[in-house]
Protein backbone atom coordinates (compact mmCIF):
# COMPACT_ATOMS: atom_id res chain seq x y z
CA UNK A 1 0.00 0.00 0.00
CA UNK A 2 2.74 1.89 0.74
CA UNK A 3 4.33 1.28 -2.48
CA UNK A 4 1.73 2.58 -4.16
CA UNK A 5 1.02 5.38 -2.61
CA UNK A 6 4.59 6.18 -3.18
CA UNK A 7 4.18 5.74 -7.32
CA UNK A 8 0.94 7.69 -7.41
CA UNK A 9 2.92 10.85 -5.09
CA UNK A 10 5.91 10.45 -8.04
CA UNK A 11 3.60 10.14 -11.05
CA UNK A 12 2.17 13.38 -10.28
CA UNK A 13 4.44 14.98 -9.00
CA UNK A 14 6.73 14.11 -12.21
CA UNK A 15 3.49 15.29 -14.56
CA UNK A 16 3.35 18.15 -12.78
CA UNK A 17 7.16 19.32 -12.75
CA UNK A 18 7.02 18.45 -16.57
CA UNK A 19 3.85 21.01 -17.01
CA UNK A 20 1.79 18.36 -18.27
CA UNK A 21 -1.67 19.47 -17.07
CA UNK A 22 -4.07 17.69 -19.25
CA UNK A 23 -3.53 13.75 -18.11
CA UNK A 24 -5.98 11.95 -16.36
CA UNK A 25 -4.84 11.18 -12.78
CA UNK A 26 -6.13 7.55 -12.30
CA UNK A 27 -6.23 5.95 -15.77
CA UNK A 28 -6.03 2.51 -14.14
CA UNK A 29 -10.11 2.83 -13.41
CA UNK A 30 -10.46 3.92 -16.48
CA UNK A 31 -12.48 1.72 -19.71
CA UNK A 32 -10.81 2.69 -22.69
CA UNK A 33 -12.92 4.67 -25.76
CA UNK A 34 -13.86 2.83 -28.25
CA UNK A 35 -11.37 3.47 -31.46
CA UNK A 36 -12.73 5.45 -34.25
CA UNK A 37 -10.39 5.29 -36.95
CA UNK A 38 -8.35 1.55 -37.79
CA UNK A 39 -8.00 -0.74 -35.23
CA UNK A 40 -3.91 -0.07 -35.18
CA UNK A 41 -4.33 3.62 -36.09
CA UNK A 42 -4.89 6.87 -34.13
CA UNK A 43 -8.06 6.62 -31.82
CA UNK A 44 -10.69 9.30 -32.35
CA UNK A 45 -11.35 11.64 -29.58
CA UNK A 46 -12.13 9.81 -26.27
CA UNK A 47 -15.51 9.44 -25.20
CA UNK A 48 -14.41 7.98 -22.01
CA UNK A 49 -15.84 9.45 -18.77
CA UNK A 50 -13.37 10.59 -16.48
CA UNK A 51 -12.24 7.85 -14.17
CA UNK A 52 -13.75 8.01 -10.81
CA UNK A 53 -11.47 8.83 -8.07
CA UNK A 54 -10.86 8.11 -4.56
CA UNK A 55 -10.01 10.69 -1.57
CA UNK A 56 -6.08 11.33 -2.02
CA UNK A 57 -4.12 10.34 1.01
CA UNK A 58 -2.96 12.97 3.02
CA UNK A 59 0.79 12.74 1.74
CA UNK A 60 -0.29 13.50 -1.77
CA UNK A 61 -3.58 15.61 -0.95
CA UNK A 62 -1.65 18.85 -1.43
CA UNK A 63 0.14 17.80 -5.06
CA UNK A 64 -3.13 15.90 -6.14
CA UNK A 65 -5.48 19.36 -5.57
CA UNK A 66 -2.89 21.29 -7.49
CA UNK A 67 -3.12 19.16 -10.20
CA UNK A 68 -6.80 18.38 -10.11
CA UNK A 69 -7.04 21.95 -10.24
CA UNK A 70 -5.20 22.28 -13.76
CA UNK A 71 -6.84 19.06 -14.82
CA UNK A 72 -9.80 21.25 -14.43
CA UNK A 73 -8.95 24.37 -16.12
CA UNK A 74 -7.38 22.50 -19.35
CA UNK A 75 -8.68 20.62 -21.96
CA UNK A 76 -7.48 16.62 -22.28
CA UNK A 77 -4.61 15.61 -24.24
CA UNK A 78 -7.16 14.48 -27.03
CA UNK A 79 -5.28 15.57 -30.42
CA UNK A 80 -1.65 14.66 -31.87
CA UNK A 81 -0.30 18.17 -31.06
CA UNK A 82 -1.11 18.41 -27.84
CA UNK A 83 0.36 15.19 -26.98
CA UNK A 84 4.05 16.10 -28.79
CA UNK A 85 4.07 19.01 -26.95
CA UNK A 86 3.86 17.28 -23.35
CA UNK A 87 5.90 14.77 -24.45
CA UNK A 88 8.34 17.22 -25.76
CA UNK A 89 8.58 18.71 -22.16
CA UNK A 90 9.41 15.26 -20.63
CA UNK A 91 11.88 14.39 -23.26
CA UNK A 92 13.92 18.11 -22.40
CA UNK A 93 13.74 16.52 -18.95
CA UNK A 94 15.45 13.42 -20.27
CA UNK A 95 18.28 14.86 -22.30
CA UNK A 96 19.17 16.65 -20.08
CA UNK A 97 18.81 13.82 -17.19
CA UNK A 98 21.72 12.69 -14.98
CA UNK A 99 20.16 10.45 -12.68
CA UNK A 100 22.24 7.33 -13.71
CA UNK A 101 25.70 8.32 -12.76
CA UNK A 102 26.93 5.87 -15.02
CA UNK A 103 24.69 5.90 -17.94
CA UNK A 104 24.89 9.63 -18.31
CA UNK A 105 28.57 9.75 -18.85
CA UNK A 106 28.67 6.91 -21.29
CA UNK A 107 25.59 7.66 -23.32
CA UNK A 108 26.09 9.56 -26.93
CA UNK A 109 22.80 10.64 -26.31
CA UNK A 110 19.15 9.89 -25.26
CA UNK A 111 16.77 7.72 -26.37
CA UNK A 112 13.46 9.15 -26.10
CA UNK A 113 10.79 7.24 -28.15
CA UNK A 114 9.01 7.67 -31.37
CA UNK A 115 6.01 7.05 -32.75
CA UNK A 116 2.67 8.54 -33.13
CA UNK A 117 1.08 9.53 -29.69
CA UNK A 118 -2.64 9.26 -30.70
CA UNK A 119 -1.60 5.15 -31.07
CA UNK A 120 -4.06 2.26 -29.56
CA UNK A 121 -0.89 0.08 -29.62
CA UNK A 122 2.85 0.99 -27.86
CA UNK A 123 5.83 -1.59 -28.33
CA UNK A 124 8.30 -1.42 -25.18
CA UNK A 125 11.48 -2.86 -25.29
CA UNK A 126 14.41 -2.62 -22.17
CA UNK A 127 16.84 0.01 -23.56
CA UNK A 128 18.86 1.53 -26.27
CA UNK A 129 21.83 -0.65 -27.81
CA UNK A 130 24.75 0.95 -29.82
CA UNK A 131 22.81 1.24 -32.55
CA UNK A 132 20.00 3.37 -31.03
CA UNK A 133 22.49 5.55 -28.38
CA UNK A 134 24.30 6.34 -32.29
CA UNK A 135 20.97 7.68 -33.85
CA UNK A 136 18.84 8.48 -31.02
CA UNK A 137 16.02 6.37 -32.15
CA UNK A 138 15.19 2.66 -30.59
CA UNK A 139 14.83 -0.36 -32.18
CA UNK A 140 17.09 0.84 -35.38
CA UNK A 141 19.50 -2.09 -35.91
CA UNK A 142 19.59 -5.42 -36.72
CA UNK A 143 16.52 -6.11 -33.91
CA UNK A 144 14.90 -3.11 -35.17
CA UNK A 145 14.50 -4.62 -38.91
CA UNK A 146 12.94 -7.87 -37.31
CA UNK A 147 10.60 -5.67 -35.06
CA UNK A 148 9.54 -3.95 -38.23
CA UNK A 149 8.95 -7.06 -40.41
CA UNK A 150 6.45 -8.10 -37.26
CA UNK A 151 4.71 -5.07 -37.28
CA UNK A 152 4.46 -5.40 -41.32
CA UNK A 153 3.19 -8.86 -40.59
CA UNK A 154 0.69 -7.43 -38.32
CA UNK A 155 -0.84 -5.61 -41.00
CA UNK A 156 0.52 -2.37 -39.37
CA UNK A 157 3.07 0.17 -39.98
CA UNK A 158 5.79 1.46 -37.68
CA UNK A 159 4.42 5.14 -37.82
CA UNK A 160 0.62 4.18 -36.52
CA UNK A 161 2.26 2.63 -33.54
CA UNK A 162 4.67 4.29 -30.53
CA UNK A 163 8.43 2.28 -29.64
CA UNK A 164 9.84 3.39 -26.47
CA UNK A 165 12.04 1.79 -24.01
CA UNK A 166 12.40 0.71 -19.78
CA UNK A 167 15.57 3.08 -20.28
CA UNK A 168 16.01 5.96 -22.20
CA UNK A 169 19.82 5.82 -22.06
CA UNK A 170 22.10 2.98 -23.16
CA UNK A 171 23.84 0.62 -20.70
CA UNK A 172 27.59 0.14 -21.56
CA UNK A 173 28.11 -2.90 -23.21
CA UNK A 174 24.53 -3.70 -23.64
CA UNK A 175 24.24 -5.30 -20.38
CA UNK A 176 20.82 -4.96 -18.81
CA UNK A 177 19.36 -2.51 -16.63
CA UNK A 178 20.14 -2.81 -13.13
CA UNK A 179 17.23 -1.90 -10.81
CA UNK A 180 17.56 1.57 -9.53
CA UNK A 181 18.41 2.85 -13.21
CA UNK A 182 15.08 1.55 -13.99
CA UNK A 183 13.54 2.39 -11.21
CA UNK A 184 15.10 6.27 -12.41
CA UNK A 185 13.72 6.15 -15.47
CA UNK A 186 10.14 4.91 -14.30
CA UNK A 187 9.23 8.31 -14.38
CA UNK A 188 9.64 9.12 -17.67
CA UNK A 189 8.37 5.88 -18.97
CA UNK A 190 4.76 6.42 -17.19
CA UNK A 191 4.46 9.87 -18.02
CA UNK A 192 4.59 8.73 -21.84
CA UNK A 193 2.15 6.09 -20.79
CA UNK A 194 0.17 8.60 -19.66
CA UNK A 195 0.35 11.23 -22.42
CA UNK A 196 -0.34 8.54 -24.99
CA UNK A 197 -2.67 6.21 -23.35
CA UNK A 198 -2.53 3.25 -25.41
CA UNK A 199 -4.92 0.65 -24.77
CA UNK A 200 -2.16 -2.24 -25.85
CA UNK A 201 1.21 -2.66 -24.66
CA UNK A 202 3.20 -5.24 -26.14
CA UNK A 203 6.30 -5.80 -24.07
CA UNK A 204 9.61 -7.14 -26.13
CA UNK A 205 11.64 -9.32 -23.89
CA UNK A 206 11.91 -10.57 -20.23
CA UNK A 207 13.07 -6.86 -18.90
CA UNK A 208 10.38 -4.32 -20.67
CA UNK A 209 8.08 -7.32 -19.14
CA UNK A 210 8.84 -7.70 -15.80
CA UNK A 211 10.03 -4.08 -15.19
CA UNK A 212 6.44 -3.11 -16.70
CA UNK A 213 4.69 -5.00 -14.56
CA UNK A 214 6.86 -5.68 -12.21
CA UNK A 215 7.00 -9.08 -11.44
CA UNK A 216 9.68 -11.90 -12.03
CA UNK A 217 7.55 -14.75 -13.14
CA UNK A 218 9.39 -15.35 -16.57
CA UNK A 219 8.74 -14.08 -20.04
CA UNK A 220 7.97 -17.73 -20.87
CA UNK A 221 5.51 -17.89 -18.43
CA UNK A 222 4.13 -14.40 -18.88
CA UNK A 223 3.72 -14.65 -22.82
CA UNK A 224 0.66 -16.48 -24.54
CA UNK A 225 -1.50 -14.34 -23.16
CA UNK A 226 -2.79 -11.11 -22.48
CA UNK A 227 -1.72 -9.34 -18.96
CA UNK A 228 -3.33 -6.35 -17.69
CA UNK A 229 -1.81 -3.16 -15.88
CA UNK A 230 -3.37 -0.12 -15.19
CA UNK A 231 -6.43 -1.07 -17.77
CA UNK A 232 -4.03 -1.53 -20.36
CA UNK A 233 -3.97 -4.82 -22.20
CA UNK A 234 0.11 -6.42 -22.42
CA UNK A 235 1.22 -8.85 -24.08
CA UNK A 236 4.33 -9.94 -23.12
CA UNK A 237 6.90 -11.66 -26.20
CA UNK A 238 10.32 -12.25 -26.69
CA UNK A 239 13.00 -9.73 -27.80
CA UNK A 240 13.50 -9.47 -31.19
CA UNK A 241 16.98 -9.63 -30.83
CA UNK A 242 16.93 -13.11 -28.76
CA UNK A 243 14.62 -14.17 -32.11
CA UNK A 244 18.40 -13.58 -34.13
CA UNK A 245 19.69 -15.67 -31.59
CA UNK A 246 16.96 -18.37 -31.85
CA UNK A 247 14.66 -18.34 -35.04
CA UNK A 248 12.58 -21.12 -33.66
CA UNK A 249 10.91 -18.14 -31.19
CA UNK A 250 9.66 -16.52 -34.33
CA UNK A 251 6.77 -19.13 -34.46
CA UNK A 252 5.99 -18.07 -30.53
CA UNK A 253 6.48 -14.85 -31.10
CA UNK A 254 4.21 -15.15 -33.93
CA UNK A 255 1.26 -16.92 -32.31
CA UNK A 256 1.79 -13.77 -29.47
CA UNK A 257 0.62 -11.18 -32.09
CA UNK A 258 -1.92 -12.84 -33.34
CA UNK A 259 -3.62 -13.15 -30.31
CA UNK A 260 -2.72 -9.51 -29.67
CA UNK A 261 -4.36 -8.66 -32.99
CA UNK A 262 -7.17 -10.37 -32.36
CA UNK A 263 -7.64 -8.75 -29.22
CA UNK A 264 -7.42 -5.27 -30.89
CA UNK A 265 -9.90 -6.50 -33.86
CA UNK A 266 -7.12 -6.83 -36.33
CA UNK A 267 -7.49 -9.73 -39.02
CA UNK A 268 -4.17 -11.27 -39.46
CA UNK A 269 -5.56 -15.13 -38.95
CA UNK A 270 -4.77 -15.40 -42.67
CA UNK A 271 -1.11 -14.48 -42.53
CA UNK A 272 1.41 -16.90 -42.10
CA UNK A 273 4.36 -16.57 -40.04
S1 LIG B 1 18.49 6.03 -18.04
FE1 LIG B 1 16.79 7.44 -17.64
S2 LIG B 1 17.03 8.05 -15.48
FE2 LIG B 1 18.98 7.14 -16.15
S3 LIG B 1 20.23 8.90 -16.81
FE3 LIG B 1 19.19 8.08 -18.62
S4 LIG B 1 17.29 9.30 -18.79
FE4 LIG B 1 18.10 9.58 -16.72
Amino acid sequence: MADARRAARQRIESLQRAGVTGVRKSRGVQKAAPAAKTPGGEKGKSAAKPPATSQPTEAIAPVAKAVETTIAAAPPLDNAADRNAALNLIREKVVHCTRCKELCTTRTQTVFGVGNPMTRLVFLGEAPGADEDKQGEPFVGRAGQLLDKIIEACTLKREQIYILNILKCRPPGNRNPEPDEAANCREYLEGQLDIIRPDFICCLGAVAARNLLQTEVPISKLRGKLQTWRGVQVMCTYHPAYLLRNPAAKRDVWEDMKTLMRAMGVDVDKKGS
